[in-house]
């Protein structure tokens, strides 16, 4: 029987992986996408398009404003319409381009694959910042930036995330077995990039089926396949590290002071995308789950309404109380359905009313199941006292900015207390004060 690498803490929810076994569908990009400039940590990019200009798949439309920053391009061939303020789903109207699709999906004549053998770290960088590379397990962060590290810092291993832990989510499994190869072949890029000597592919082990593809191309490629517990959040950049290799990236550290990358296999995907065949990331896999008709896995344009997905679906099921891009646990819960598809949107769960918790939170019974389920060692029930009575300092010196906002603490809570939520704002007030 293999090992099954597990972490401390943590919690089993209920997995409602409905769309495992649908393989990926190809969606028609609509009329009208409208293309954030901001999707991605750090700051928007900055627009190089007014209306009338003509773009075709791949073209840039945004380019990263400074340092921390990621390119935006167009996902389909068009016209410019206009770039304005639009829904977004981080709750504000954001400047976004709006693109009138020709029907045409003709690619920027520019595009071409960037690949030789000898391709070096360097270059594998830049495509990544030129390509708009970001992390598309959810963080969103630039792979260029995270693949340059500080000075004096080194990798060693490359872990290749995909244990998507999430409830619901099947995004990342799909993927996993539908494109094997362009995902290992993008993993040894990042390796080449950051110099690391070892490649480790991470799977849960309610994706079987996964890691028998894997083992079946490992020998081939040269890596390495860690089989997980299927436990949530097994797929947090610490828990994966501590979980496999032992290392303990330290309070306030990065997985690089342990010496370790960990990069989510749809990433290692738009890399060998970008790389190859010379695509910047403008399509993603999302999974369309929970109360719709029909769910599916779909390759999506960026830019695409979420509203276009949810009828291609089937429509609702029943009234829907609350839309969620992402997973119910990490997820954010949008307002309108006219928000578009981003880079970082891996699913979009409908939950109907009655699905929804609606129970008031009740005074704290000291049971300690907070702390138990915790797996960043916290305690998240004095962290929630903390922030209702303003004691923001307190929880500083109580680890709450190495929270990792997981909600496992608010999952078990008999109480319904909104832990995550009350740490969040003492996150919130503490980056306010600079702390
Ligand atoms: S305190 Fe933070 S890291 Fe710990 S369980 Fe709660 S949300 Fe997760
Ligand atoms: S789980 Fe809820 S009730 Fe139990 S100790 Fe934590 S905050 Fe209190």
């Amino acid at each position: 029987m293999p090992k099954y690498f597990t972490f401390k803490g943590g919690i089993h929810p209920g997995e409602f992986k409905f769309t495992e076994k649908d393989a990926i569908e190809d969606f028609v990009a609509p009329d009208v996408v409208y293309i954030p400039l901001s999707q991605h940590f750090g700051k928007p990019a900055k627009p190089v398009v007014k209306k009338g200009d003509k773009v075709y798949v791949g073209s840039l439309i945004g380019e990263p404003d400074g340092g921390f920053s990621a390119s935006i391009h167009s996902s389909v061939s068009g016209t410019v319409k206009k770039v304005d303020k639009y829904h977004h789903f981080s709750g504000n109207m954001e400047q976004t381009v709006i693109i009138e699709n020709d029907g045409q999906m003709e690619k920027d004549p520019a595009i071409k694959s960037a690949y030789s053998d000898s391709i070096t770290p360097e270059k594998i960088i830049e495509i990544a910042r030129n390509y708009g590379i970001v992390g598309l397990g959810g963080a969103t962060f630039p792979a260029s930036i995270k693949m340059s590290p500080p000075p004096g810092k080194t990798f060693d291993t490359l872990i290749l995330n995909g244990a998507e832990c999430e409830p619901y989510l099947t995004s990342d499994h799909r993927l996993m077995i539908e494109s094997p190869e362009e995902i290992i072949l993008g993993a040894l890029l990042i390796k080449k990039a950051i110099n690391a000597n070892r490649l480790i592919i991470a799977i849960e082990e309610n994706k079987m089926d996964a890691v028998s593809v894997y083992e079946k191309i490992k020998d081939k490629y040269k890596f390495d396949i860690a089989i997980l517990k299927t436990k949530y959040p097994q797929g947090g950049e610490k828990q994966i590290i501590k979980a496999i290799l032992d290392r303990e990236v330290p309070e306030g550290g990065l997985p690089v002071d342990v010496h370790t990358y960990v990069q989510n296999v749809g990433t290692a995907y738009a890399l060998w995308d970008a790389v190859y065949n010379g695509m910047p990331l403008v399509k993603r896999i999302v999974s369309i789950t929970g109360s719709v008709k029909n769910r599916k896995n779909l390759k999506v344009a960026i830019g695409t309404p979420i509203s276009a997905l949810i009828e291609h679906c089937g429509g609702y099921m029943g009234e829907a109380g609350k839309l969620i891009a992402g997973g119910p646990m990490m997820g954010i819960a949008l307002y309108t359905d006219k928000i578009p598809v981003t880079k970082g949107t891996s699913g979009i769960l409908i939950q109907r009313k009655e699905e929804m918790s609606l129970d008031e939170p009740t005074n704290c019974i000291r049971c300690g199941r907070c702390i138990s389920s915790c797996p960043m060692n916290l305690m998240p029930n004095l962290l929630g006292d903390f922030s209702e009575f303003y004691k923001f300092e307190e929880s500083k010196d109580l680890g709450v900015l190495n929270c990792i906002e997981c909600g496992s603490c608010s999952y078990v809570c008999p109480a319904k207390r909104h832990l995550v939520q009350l740490i969040k704002v003492t996150k919130a007030e503490l980056k306010k004060k600079g702390r």
